[in-house]
């Protein structure tokens, strides 16, 4: 009698760069991108046995100049494999800034298949290497059946965070993300992704832009600061600001009449610096505070990191959304955080 094969689930793998990609250079003096999707699946122990994989390299970047464009041509590409019948996507690419493009492209993702983004903190030829491992485990999230209707994934450590809460929370060790709000989505158990949570509730996918995208600039307020670079930045011509506030959303009194004069001419939004924790609304009274600058004109992040804020501006404004429409899209979006 034939041997009948289970029928694998077809997951497709795109590279974008970063160090899971990345092998030493004698003329750079440091590892650099050089491998392909296919030599990255190449060296996972047992990735065909857990799935069909379909490979593509669609970039081969260190992840800091991975650009908008980069990102909305992976999200087309991901959406025509979703279409082409995959049960889920992989991504890899830098650690770096993926905290930032998972938020971004879980705004424009509407697919329920998982769209899971990965890569790795030691290069590949490093004692220890953890690509193997997390290209694994994000090819095991993005075909299992309780990843779906969960949007973007990050797939780190064995561990899945959701892209609105994860972020890059160590430099250099090998557990460097973290939902230090949220909590983390699942924990990989024997190879199954084990989900903490039933499946949260989505923000409506956006629209593809419909302009350029805007310049948006993210400042820190810092000890010291009139938010003098607030103001040189409106004069340079960006579209909107988001300040990374210190505590709760809060700036000194010179930055708080800055930004009263700013908001008359550009969106102004007030993140925490702080790594966790959201804004406050109404329980500081001083120049400054939270109370105080939201009078002035300033919309308050909620939850949302200044990184966050700021791509969440962007994709806002890029998609067709009036600066004025801005305070009223920025609040619908965080009610969603407290469902
Ligand atoms: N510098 C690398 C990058 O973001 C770091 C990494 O991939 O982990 O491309």
């Amino acid at each position: 009698m034939p041997h009948s094969h289970p029928v694998l689930p077809l997951v497709a793998v795109a590279s974008l760069g970063g160090t899971i990609s990345m092998t030493p250079s004698d003329a750079a003096g440091g590892v650099v991108p050089t491998l392909d999707a296919t030599q990255l699946a190449r060296s996972v122990p047992g990735l065909s046995d857990v799935a069909t994989i379909r490979t593509a390299s669609l970039r081969q970047l260190p992840s800091a100049s991975l650009g908008y464009d980069d990102l909305m041509a992976a999200l087309a590409w991901a959406e025509q494999q979703i279409e082409e019948g995959a049960s889920g996507v992989v991504l890899t690419q830098g650690t770096d800034t993926l905290e930032e493009t998972a938020f971004l492209l879980d705004l424009f993702w509407k697919s329920p298949a998982p769209l899971v983004i990965t890569g790795a903190m030691r290069a590949p030829q490093a004692a220890g290497a953890d690509g193997p491992a997390n290209l694994l485990a994000a090819v095991r999230t993005a075909c299992h059946p309780d990843s779906t209707g969960r949007g973007v994934l990050v797939v780190m450590n064995d561990t899945a965070h959701y892209a609105r809460w994860v972020s890059k929370s160590d430099a250099l060790a090998v557990q460097a993300f973290a939902s230090l709000d949220g909590g983390a989505a699942a924990r990989l158990v024997e190879g199954r992704p084990t989900f903490f949570h039933a499946r949260p509730v989505r923000a409506q996918s956006l629209p593809r832009p419909v302009r350029d995208w805007p310049k948006v600039a993210l400042v820190s307020a810092v000890l010291g600061d009139d938010g003098e670079l607030a103001e040189m930045a409106v004069r340079g011509g960006y579209e909107a600001v988001v300040i990374a506030a210190q505590g709760a959303g809060h700036v000194s009194f010179g930055f708080a009449q800055r930004i009263g004069e700013l908001t008359s001419q550009v969106p102004v939004v007030i993140a925490s610096r702080a790594a966790a924790g959201s804004t406050a609304s109404q329980t500081y009274g001083y120049v400054g505070a939270e109370i105080d600058l939201a009078r002035r004109g300033a919309h308050l992040a909620g939850w949302l990191s200044g990184l966050k804020s700021r791509l969440l501006v962007s994709a806002l404004l890029a998609t067709g959304t009036a600066p004025a429409e801005l305070g009223d899209a920025l609040a619908n979006w965080s009610k969603l955080t407290r469902q």
